[in-house]
């Protein structure tokens, strides 16, 4: 007879582990124990050293689906007599990082039950087992364990406590655990009144959603606001409501069959239906949802992933088969969580309020990925996916990186793994910063964080960058500024496990980033590796009239191009584009340079050829115009325009030239946003293969928001294959600036590594 120490992390903990490993040992005659630590699972084990040998390999051959065992380790200890196998209680070490599983969607076992009339918990909203539900937005502390969760006000029925203790059931230690007699329970709200609860409450919301009312729905990591997608006086009142003019909204079908009668979800549906269910963006299949994205080819759908929301999807003949289901939050502020700011917030939107008694601790929002012909892109990571850490491929110091100003996260690494918050949103909004504070404290708080750097970016003026200030200060550790394309590169070549210390070239292109020049940079070429990059070649400087300002009107930055190009009287349409006065003074603005910032950004060049070309003049959310001068380009068409490469500069007074020649030729628009999305790769093609010249890089990484661009992603790639390089891009994280974080802290981990 011998003892066996086993430890085992990764994750391992919420996904139905110590019930397995109970069995397992059962099964195998082996006496000991098992229990949960803040550090990962523990296991003493006693039997003959075969039997432990071959217990060892079936723990990580047969492990639950849904666990991730990145590290096993085993030793002989001392002989230990015990009397049977048994389950111990939680224990908390201080110091240790284990990993917390991210909500999952509802399994195909208890969504039967769900719908199983003789099951006792038949249509109960709250259903969940071992192998699904809410986890980390009902997670207060570590380990994970029922009273350290928003279920600990909830005590358990005599049933619920019988699965709960019985290893044979599928329900053996599922912390949130509950039922109709003895869990969380429904209410409705009109006018902040309780007029509804359970099962009538349910129906009295979908009575509000079948009549064209909007609903608020408390959900999984925060309130939603839910319409019929086809009623679109309803879909009216809500952009009204929450200030969104145009942006698309998400939506939710009831089946696979519903989703792919709208949308070409190709061989992504797998996608959909994993146990993360996010919101997959692909091109449309007809346009009956057209006033969800307006000007857009492309709609956003999402499969059901709460038994609450199956409830309020199934329905009869005639009751909705799509429902638009957005964030419960106006324009930028957060997502709201709790029932009293929701009637605050919501009130003038919603017609009515489901909510329920089992807090969220963890605001989260959906996730957000972008399908093109053969590509993939996370456009948003948050639900299903955080607070589980990214890989990298060296140990770097522990770093808190306080991410960019827009799309923010932020990061805390342990050895060898990035833990990426989940999307915070923009910091420029009051609300969203103090979220993103609170956040911030509850990661410390969770993982028992204490950091050796802090990694911020280099503008100064960032919110982001003065809280790291703050950070340094509370915990005298040094703060290193990381320039914001640096981190796109860092970012890009940590989440593809590459060496840390590879060179690489990164054509990093977004909308904005501070340079250390004081321009705003965002067409870039960097060459270096995650410790530090030299710029290496660039879009041209060119002047962007009042900043942000401008960026909300397209028109003005094509207008500013054109004037510095010396090309506004080549334009056959300069009348059209703005009045004769507003003109005038914008040339005044920009030759006397007044409040004129001078910029490399690709996402204004986008901004600029859409407003020049009649696409869109003026944007109410970011990226408008770029994205439909993507979805509007014939992909069929091969040819590009001229442009010139000087002293590592993509140089565009060819490129405009010739497309005011298109225009005045009427060429159609199609054409002529292939054709510019060509030139962009040619040029860049160039550029590469004049950075590399003789040197031994064959590494080119794509990051920033302009790759969301499937067309331009695509045809990037088959490029750069064609030189005979490698390509990476983002596939875990968003590569706009959801990714800076990430980034940020390799860049910073590895800069203090290097010292
Ligand atoms: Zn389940
Ligand atoms: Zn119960
Ligand atoms: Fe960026």
């Amino acid at each position: 007879m011998a003892t066996y120490q086993i430890v085992v992390k990764g994750i391992v903990q919420g996904v139905g582990f110590r019930p397995f490993i109970y069995n397992l040992a059962n099964s195998c005659n082996i006496t000991g124990y098992v229990k949960n630590t803040s550090s990962g699972v523990v296991i003493e084990a006693t039997a003959d050293e075969s039997t432990l040998r071959s217990f060892c390999e079936r723990i990580q051959k047969e492990a639950p689906k849904l666990s991730r065992i990145e590290y096993f380790d085993f030793q002989l200890i001392v002989e230990k007599l015990f009397s049977g196998f048994d389950i111990l209680e939680s224990e908390s070490r201080p110091g240790y990082f284990s990993l917390i599983p991210p909500d999952m969607a509802i399994c195909d076992d208890c969504l039967r039950e769900l719908r199983d009339p003789s099951d006792r918990r038949y249509r109960y909203p709250f259903i969940n087992c071992t192998n699904c539900g809410p986890r980390f937005s009902i997670i207060n502390k570590m380990p994970y364990d029922r009273p350290y969760t928003s279920m600990a006000g909830f005590i358990m029925c005599p049933d619920c406590k019988k699965e709960y203790k019985d290893p044979q059931d599928r329900r053996f230690h599922a912390q949130p655990i509950a039922c109709p007699v003895c869990g969380p329970q429904l209410s409705l709200y009109i006018a902040q009144n309780k007029i509804a609860e359970r099962d009538e409450a349910l129906q009295k919301a979908r009575s509000i959603i079948k009549s064209g009312g909007i609903l608020a729905l408390k959900g999984l990591g925060g309130f939603q606001l839910i319409c019929d997608a086809a009623n679109t006086s309803a879909v009216q009142r809500l952009r009204e409501g929450k200030l969104r003019s145009a942006k698309p909204f998400a939506l939710m079908a009831s089946s696979l069959d519903v989703v792919s009668s709208f949308i070409k979800i190709n061989d992504n549906g797998s996608d959909l239906n994993g146990y993360q269910h996010p919101i997959i963006i692909a091109p449309i299949e007809n346009t009956s949802l057209a006033h969800i994205a307006p000007g857009q080819n492309t709609l956003g759908f999402m499969l059901p992933y709460t038994p609450l929301h199956h409830l309020l999807m199934d329905g009869e003949p005639g009751y909705p088969q799509v429902m638009v289901v957005t964030s419960g939050n106006i324009s930028d502020e957060p997502m709201v969580v709790d029932d009293h700011l929701a009637f605050s917030k919501l009130g003038k939107i919603a017609d009515g309020f489901l909510s329920h008694d089992r807090p969220i601790i963890n605001r989260v929002d959906d996730s957000v990925f972008r399908i093109g012909v053969n590509t993939v892109t996370p456009m948003r990571r948050a639900r299903g996916y955080s607070p589980d850490p990214v890989q990298i491929s060296a140990s770097i110091p522990g770093i808190f990186a306080a991410g960019a100003l827009l799309k923010n996260t932020f990061s805390i690494t342990h050895e060898d793994r990035v833990f990426i918050s989940q999307h915070m949103g923009d910091l420029d909004n009051a609300e969203t910063y103090m979220a993103y504070r609170e956040s911030v404290d509850h990661f410390f708080d969770l993982f028992q964080f204490s950091p050796e750097g802090i990694a911020c970016d280099m503008h100064p003026d960032f919110l982001s960058t003065s809280f790291a200030s703050v950070m340094a200060e509370r915990y005298q550790v040094p703060i290193i500024p990381i320039q914001h394309h640096h981190a796109h590169l860092a970012a890009c070549l940590a989440e593809n496990l590459l060496p840390l210390n590879e060179d690489v070239i990164a054509l990093t292109f977004d909308g904005t980033g501070y340079g250390p020049d004081g321009a705003i940079w965002g067409g870039e070429f960097l060459l270096g590796s995650a410790a530090g990059s030299e710029r290496a070649g660039h879009l041209q400087y060119l002047p962007l009239p009042g900043g942000d300002a401008a960026i909300k009107r397209p028109y003005r930055i094509a207008l500013a191009y054109l004037h510095a190009l010396d090309l506004l009287d080549k334009d056959p349409f300069l009348e059209n584009r703005c009045s004769n006065q507003e003109l005038h003074l914008l040339i005044t603005q920009l030759d006397k340079n007044l409040n004129v910032f001078q910029t490399s950004s690709m996402g204004r060049l986008f901004d600029a050829i859409s407003s020049l070309i009649g696409i869109r003049h003026e944007v109410s959310y970011e990226g408008q115009a770029a994205i439909e001068l993507e979805e509007i380009a014939d992909p069929s068409i091969e040819d590009g325009y001229p442009f010139s490469l000087v002293d590592g500069q993509f140089m565009v007074k060819s490129l405009f030239e010739n497309i005011l020649v298109d225009i005045s030729e009427n060429i159609s628009v199609p054409v002529i946003s292939s054709r510019f999305h060509n030139t962009v790769i040619s040029a860049s093609s160039e550029m590469i293969q004049h950075i590399i010249g003789s040197k031994p890089i064959n590494t080119v990484l794509l990051s920033g928001g302009v790759w969301q661009n499937q067309l331009l992603l695509s045809k990037m790639q088959i490029e750069i294959h064609h030189l005979g390089l490698r390509v990476f891009t983002h596939h875990l994280i968003p590569p706009n600036d959801g990714c800076i974080s990430l980034g940020q802290a390799v860049a910073a981990g590895s800069i203090m590594k290097g010292r």
